[in-house]
């Protein structure tokens, strides 16, 4: 087994922070968050050789999900996550970008399979325990890989503050 590495893609008008985890020895790994922007990522994974065989999702929001599907079919992978409770969310990005103004297409997002808390997703031998952790969303969950002491926390942490609360879904605090 490999490092486990993270590259950092920022996509969309949002600069969200679509993450690409993978195996440093095989180059095997998986896209998380494909807000938009495909055709950067999609030229990312090429330039460093790597094999996504996976999308993962931490939650419905449109700069997360927004180009997951069109991903999908670039690559021929499933779409893992996130909490079913972000259904409603993920069925309705194509409303969001109207609402957002956004160009870039963005289709409506229906996973291949939601996730639970505690369950565990892998590529290659990297391990992720699956930790669901609603307010920013409802379904919004945290990818934790022990081993390497490394959580892909999506939107629940945000890097000096926490959390953003103008997004569909999340819970306004007072
Ligand atoms: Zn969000």
């Amino acid at each position: 087994m490999g490092q486990l590495n993270a590259g950092i893609v920022p996509v969309t008008p949002f600069q969200q922070n679509c993450a690409i985890l993978f195996d440093m020895d095989d180059r095997n790994g998986v896209v998380v968050d494909p807000g938009g922007d495909v055709d950067k990522i999609l030229a990312v994974l090429k330039d460093n050789a790597i094999t996504a065989g996976a999308i993962w999702i931490t939650h419905g929001h449109i700069d997360h999900a927004g180009g997951a599907m069109e991903l999908k079919d670039a690559l021929g992978v499933d779409i893992i996550g996130p909490h079913e409770a972000d259904r409603p969310l993920l069925a309705n990005l194509e409303n969001q970008a109207r609402r957002f103004g956004l160009t870039d297409p963005v289709r409506n997002c229906v996973p291949d399979r939601f996730l639970i808390e505690g369950e565990t997703v892998s590529f290659g031998e990297h391990v992720f325990k699956v930790l669901h952790c609603p307010g920013h969303a409802p379904g919004h969950v945290v990818y934790y890989n022990r081993a390497a002491k490394f959580a892909h926390v999506g939107d629940v942490l945000f890097r000096g503050s926490i959390g953003r609360s103008d997004l569909p879904g999340a819970i306004t605090r007072h």
